[in-house]
């Protein structure tokens, strides 16, 4: 009988992996592995130079790549998806030959690579690039109008990967070092890539507008957008000086912008106060109007919600303190400590992203209306949470795991903050994180490991628990004659997180396992559950 069942298991297990290896495919390996023709050699610049013609619909452009061996090989992967093409690849002058498998295309380099020397190869390229559907989850080009009939167009490529505008290598473990973005577009347009504009030329039916990034910057958030844009700028005094605050909007819109943004310094006080300086100081700060609803573009966050407060008018908390923000600027801008300063090397950690961002929302309501407001906000949001697969993707294929990785990210980062006890050290630690791991690409791994040393908790069942499992622990309880016996049903092994509970003011910490337990308390029929720890207390009646 127990051999039967075991290999009953054991079949399953095998067609749950084989329906798994089925789902993926050669070109999700491609994209999203570190592979032999990627793994040889470091990015340290991109020069970009792309002519937009929006009447056609047409870009063509070069990239230089220049790269540092790291082992010796002659095969370099390069991406760049259809329909857009390569028409050139060149070294040192002389072009080189490439074979192709969709988007991934291999150059076969002529000269012998020794390992710590520095290389330049220069990609060609020209098309029709991918129009986005949606954007900016379906991204690519949005190619539209203003009110006035004038090119308003916007690029957005997160997941879907930059390669869809233009060539690179793209995967997001490794990052160049600083990045020029050459733009020219039609004379009447303006032109706002990331970084900061360090020269202008006009000739009499175009202008070039040069954008230089002096950090380190991963591949979807490098960006470009054009329109009729106004600039109007601000200085804001932070932790590491003077931060240059750089706002493109389009003509129409400047009156409404000028009010909306002043959001943006309560919004820096926050985040310097809980996560440390704001990343990118030498590159500046932007807003910059586009016809979506908003992407972290590094130090160009991208800005399409228009001129309201919440989510496109709502609030996602359904508390009313979603409506004392707006989104966008908010969600966004927090990305620039997570996402930006700290970035994941596989989008299967994609919660790094946008669990620490969608908990910055609660931070920033904890500064400037209070603690009580940061909690009704979080506790809010956690009635969005699905629990229909784990936060963590499968690795290696660029699949991200479940949306639950924003307000089911938010809720177990609140949770720890309960568990220290200690808002100050909770504080210390997030603005750890952002100079641990300053300007890198990490796992999700490095990010536990951090936490639970500095923390002084091993949270390995913690994060086991709510990043990769759909599970939340339930707490069972009875209660009878002043004491309580409770234990947790619904964990992984090893899960042992304490709850609090409140019996009139009186704080007081259960210590639950999967066993029953029983502990004298007084007044245990008048106890209440701190709802700010993320679990689902069951009262178990006789
Ligand atoms: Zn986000």
């Amino acid at each position: 009988m127990k051999s039967i069942v075991s290999l009953i298991l054991c079949l399953l297990f095998l067609s749950a992996s084989y329906a798994q290896q089925q789902a993926f495919t050669l070109q999700d390996s491609l994209r999203g592995s570190i592979t032999p023709e990627r793994e040889w050699w470091d990015l340290l610049f991109y020069d970009l130079d792309v002519s937009v013609n929006p009447k056609e619909k047409y870009i063509e452009g070069t990239n230089l790549i220049r790269y540092k061996v790291l082992d010796e090989n002659q095969l370099m992967q390069i991406d760049l998806q259809e329909p857009l093409r390569i028409t050139s690849v060149k070294q040192k002058g002389k072009p080189l030959s490439f074979t192709s498998k969709g988007f991934a295309h291999f150059i076969e380099l002529k000269e012998k690579q020794h390992i710590g020397e520095i290389g330049e190869i220069e990609i060609s390229y020209a098309g029709t690039p991918k129009e986005a559907v949606n954007a900016p989850w379906d991204g690519g080009f949005s190619w539209k109008k203003d009110k006035n009939g004038k090119h308003f167009i916007a690029t957005s490529c997160q997941g879907l990967g930059a390669s869809v505008w233009w060539p690179n290598k793209d995967h997001m473990y490794d990052e160049v070092d600083s990045m020029a973005i050459r733009v020219t577009v039609p004379k009447d347009l303006v032109a706002v890539a990331n970084g900061r504009l360090i020269n202008k030329e006009e000739t009499s039916t175009t202008t070039t507008f040069d954008w230089y990034v002096t950090n380190p910057i991963n591949n979807y958030g490098v960006n470009i957008n054009i329109g009729d844009y106004v600039l109007f700028e601000d200085t804001y005094q932070g932790e590491k000086g003077e931060l240059d605050l750089t706002y493109y909007v389009l003509r129409d819109n400047v009156e409404k912008a000028k009010k909306q943004f002043e959001q943006v310094p309560p919004m820096l006080n926050a985040f310097e106060h809980w996560f440390g300086p704001y990343p990118f100081y030498e590159d500046s700060f932007k807003l910059v109007e586009v016809p979506y609803l908003g992407m972290e573009h590094q130090s160009s966050i991208t800005y399409g919600n228009g001129y309201q407060n919440g989510y496109l008018g709502v609030d996602l908390s359904g508390t009313g303190w979603g409506l004392k923000f707006d989104f966008i600027i908010i969600h966004e801008s927090g990305h620039e400590w997570f996402a930006n300063n700290i970035t994941y090397k596989d989008i299967a950690d994609m919660w790094i992203h946008e669990g620490f961002t969608a908990y910055s929302e609660n931070l920033y309501l904890d500064y400037n209306y209070g603690t009580k407001a940061s909690e009704e906000y979080v506790l809010g949001t956690r009635r969005r949470i699905q629990n229909d697969r784990p936060i963590i993707g499968p690795y290696g294929v660029n699949k991200a795991g479940s949306s639950d990785m924003y307000y089911k990210g938010a809720n177990i980062l609140h949770t720890l903050r309960q568990l220290l006890e200690d808002d100050e050290k909770w504080r210390q630690i997030l603005r750890g994180l952002n100079s641990r791991f300053y300007h890198q690409t990490v796992t999700t791994g490095e990010i536990e490991n951090y936490l639970s040393e500095k923390t002084g908790i091993d949270l390995t069942a913690f994060f086991e628990q709510y990043l990769r499992t759909t599970q939340i622990p339930v707490l069972e309880y009875r209660i009878s004659d002043d004491s309580i016996t409770y234990r947790y049903t619904n964990i992984v092994s090893d899960f042992d997180m304490p709850v609090r509970i409140y019996i009139g003011e009186q704080e007081h910490w259960l210590f639950p396992k999967d066993n029953w337990k029983t502990e004298k308390l007084e007044n245990a029929d008048q106890l209440v559950f701190d709802q700010n720890i993320y679990v689902l207390p069951m009262a178990i009646v006789e």
